[in-house]
């Protein structure tokens, strides 16, 4: 069997249900920090001056929205004060959540398609300010799709914690997720994803499941490091998770802003 049919096999294994518990907010502004930073200019200029917001809080809308939509909590700052602001950008039409991947791959891709068009279409149609919260999302959306504690549920979790453990009582998922180290990605050139949204959209959702299929594969080795409290194990592993991350919203990014480039 081919390495692809047995990794489709096991997506619905790859995620917990329930995306809303993954990377704090600087994880999510650092990632999208690092993917705008490898944008050529000419691109990154297409954001305007949406930049600085789309990094500061349009890729936090998804976690947003679950905090005032479920428990009515509302942050400080400058940011939506209701969940109906940012529902158009949080909620497919269907009804669907936008958050991070569910393993679902019909429903995934189907996400995807959606956020990559309508961040075509506004960047199109000079709308830079709607291109720029959709793309936000597309940045959660992918950051907690490879967020590690992503890969199982609260009680797998457990159940890979060692019995000797000094484990205590410690949130091994929020001891994973709960920091990413700084970085950046250098020299690295994003790339075209695809030609087309669909085939696009395919191939960023394939990097996004090899990602999680990744940490999964390393989580009795994260759970184990966080049980002892070994920080330093734990930042390999997420800032792997992070940079790639990165390198994946970098290069949608790279290839919805080329796509949407308006005719001159
Ligand atoms: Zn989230």
């Amino acid at each position: 069997m081919s390495p692809i049919p047995r990794l489709l096999i096991c997506l619905p294994l790859l995620f917990a249900a329930g995306p809303c518990k993954a990377w704090s907010t600087p994880p999510h502004q650092r990632i999208t920090k690092a993917a705008l930073d490898t944008l050529p200019k000419r691109l990154l200029d297409r954001f305007g001056t949406e930049v600085a917001p789309l990094v500061e809080i349009y890729c936090t809308f998804p976690d947003r929205y679950v905090e005032m939509e479920r428990f009515g909590f509302v942050r400080e700052g400058p940011s939506p004060r209701d969940a109906s602001e940012i529902r158009p950008y949080c909620v497919r039409p269907d009804g669907q959540p936008m958050h991070g991947a569910t393993g679902d791959r019909d429903m995934d891709l189907g996400t995807l398609v959606y956020l990559f068009e309508r961040i075509v279409t506004n960047f199109s149609e000079r709308r830079p300010g709607e291109a720029a919260r959709y793309a936000g999302v597309l940045s959660h959306f992918i950051a907690d799709s490879l967020s590690p504690p992503h890969a199982a549920t609260p009680e797998e979790l457990r159940g890979l914690a060692p019995r000797s453990a000094e484990a205590g009582d410690i949130d091994i998922h929020s001891a994973i997720e709960r920091s990413l180290p700084e970085f950046t990605l250098g020299a690295r050139v994003p790339r075209m994803a695809g030609a087309h949204i669909l085939t696009a959209a395919e191939a960023i959702l394939k990097q996004c499941y090899a990602g999680a299929g990744q940490n999964s594969k390393d989580l009795p080795s994260m759970v184990k490091a966080a049980c002892a409290r070994d920080e330093r194990t734990l930042d390999v592993y997420r800032l792997r998770a992070g940079v790639k991350a990165t390198e994946i919203f970098a290069d949608a990014l790279y290839t919805l802003s080329r796509m949407g480039e308006a005719p001159r």
